[in-house]
């Protein structure tokens, strides 16, 4: 490697430091700080955000990025993370610093606001602190005018090169499919029982149960730990330092199960990318990270594989309920398999997101889609967002909230500052079975091998075709080299259609 490039790594290594302590600041805030931290943790990572996005911009990160460039090997790698860098440089450049340690300290505080009403389930408590997330997104848009929607700049910071349009079409394609299949399980919803997930769990049991299935998916606790946290997350400070968080409901056997399982696959992602790749900073959302994905699309493909392809499949259940009965064995001693395959894949239409079925969850999606385009093409004021949160729910799902804790509040996204990301959620369901089709052919026996609890291979293959790459591709670039196709919803429409019409006896 030459000079030049030494000396790239040396300064976008400092910039990633300091955006992993900003990962780790927040992490834990969201575990372990007391309440009264907030404002301090707020200004901290403030500052620590200015300073990485200063560094950034700087004359002598530029220099080093144009002289690195001239250097390296078109063919490389390190002529990938010079690509990678500078798409986001150029980005970042456009974002004055001001804004950057304003937006950090409002969403830090914005957080907590969040939590606070959420318990409460008091959505005027939130509003303000919305309202100034809302004008720092608005103002963030103009920084890349002129573009073809406001919605684009905040999209392509979660999936790069992806614009509102394409995500669109897509959603308009899927909806045309996918209402059709709601409404035909709705009419046999008798079909399948899963009274029996509703009763009193161990909490201790579920969790450590939970631990055991994400080590033998091949996440290393040696890099990584879980620990509680109001909302699952997975973050990563670097390779080797992967966390995930999860919650716990004692009366219903499910989400916790799942949650560990989607996260897990988020962070065996983040700890198998190349040695080379680690500790380049990304641009995500409007600031620096320490995560190192193509996309969130592809880093969703990754959990929502795990999560469903996997945990919901009667393959894996195969391996481990036997394993699961003797843990519970007052509440599943009697259940057979196959009924517990069906109540895990129950089709209800219901109202959280995170606890939304396979074939319903996309209808979560495309909702918070449509209002947060209205939001940002300012169509809509955060006061009105509980009514239109409301109107929507009962257009795509039938249903309405009893409160804003189960409607608008439910979701940490827009605390948080992640406008512009929901859309990745439904793009990674599409990209995990897409990349699941591909699985299928190039390991045989697959599904034999998961029925066996044996997941080397599948692991093997993730980490071989997507992991070890982190951010070196464009994820549209990333699913054409190992699928040979760009996006597209069929093999999800597959999947659905074939799992749920063997379930509720649709063919
Ligand atoms: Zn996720």
């Amino acid at each position: 490697m030459g000079e030049n490039f030494d000396k790239l790594r040396k300064i976008s290594g400092t910039v990633f430091d300091l955006a992993s302590a900003v990962s780790l600041l927040e992490w834990d805030q969201q575990t372990y700080m007391p309440p009264g931290g907030s404002e301090g943790r707020a200004s901290q990572i403030a500052t620590l955000s200015r300073m990485a996005h200063e560094l950034f911009i700087g004359d002598e990160f530029g220099a080093a990025l144009e002289a690195a460039e001239a250097e390296v090997d078109p063919d490389s790698d390190e002529a990938r993370i010079v690509w990678r860098l500078k798409r986001d440089v150029h980005k970042s450049r456009r974002v004055p610093a001001d804004w950057v340690e304003e937006h950090e300290h409002t969403v830090r505080l914005a957080f907590n606001a969040w939590v606070n009403a959420r318990a409460a389930s008091d959505f005027s408590a939130f509003r303000p602190h919305l309202e100034k997330v809302l004008r720092l997104k608005l103002a963030y848009a103009e920084f890349f005018q002129p573009y073809e929607s406001p919605y684009d700049p905040l999209l392509d910071n979660y999936e790069p090169g992806m614009k509102t349009s394409s995500v669109k079409q897509v959603f308009d394609q899927l909806r045309r499919e996918q209402v059709p299949l709601v409404e035909a399980i709705a009419e046999r919803a008798d079909a399948v029982d899963d009274s029996f997930l509703h009763q009193p769990f161990d909490d201790r049991t579920q969790w450590d149960f939970g631990l055991q299935v994400i080590r033998d998916l091949g996440y290393d606790f040696e890099r990584g730990r879980q620990d509680k946290a109001v909302h699952p997350f997975c973050t990563s400070f670097n390779k080797n330092d992967v966390r995930i968080t999860n919650r716990i409901n004692g009366n219903f056997f499910g989400p916790t199960m799942f949650g560990s399982m989607h996260e897990a696959g988020h962070a065996i992602y983040d700890q198998g990318i190349a040695n080379n790749l680690d500790r380049i900073p990304i641009m995500s959302g409007s600031s620096l990270t320490s995560s190192h994905h193509a996309s969130h699309g592809i880093h969703e493909s990754q959990s929502r594989m795990m999560e469903n392809l996997v945990g919901r499949s009667r393959a894996f259940w195969q391996a481990y309920y036997p394993r699961l009965q003797q843990a519970f064995p007052s509440q599943l001693g009697q259940v057979s398999l196959d009924s517990f395959y069906r109540a895990i894949n129950r089709v209800r239409p219901s109202l959280i997101r995170v606890e939304a079925d396979e074939a319903t969850y996309n209808l979560h999606i495309m909702l918070r889609f449509e209002i947060e385009l209205e939001l940002m093409r300012g169509n809509l004021a955060a006061a009105d967002l509980p009514e239109a949160w409301n109107s929507k729910i009962q257009e795509f799902l039938g249903l309405t909230p009893p409160n804003d804790a189960q409607g608008v509040l439910q979701d940490i996204h827009w605390a948080d500052g992640y406008i512009g990301y929901f859309p990745t959620y439904t793009l990674g369901n599409l990209i995990a079975c897409q990349l699941w089709e591909q699985l299928e052919q190039d390991v045989p026996n697959l599904s034999a091998q998961i029925a066996a609890g044996k997941f080397e291979n599948l692991v093997g293959w993730l980490h071989e075709n997507i992991h070890q790459h982190g951010a070196k591709f464009q994820p549209m670039e990333l699913l054409k080299h190992v699928t040979g196709q760009g996006l597209t919803a069929q093999p999800y429409l597959r999947y659905l259609k074939s799992k749920y019409g063997e379930i509720y006896g649709l063919n």
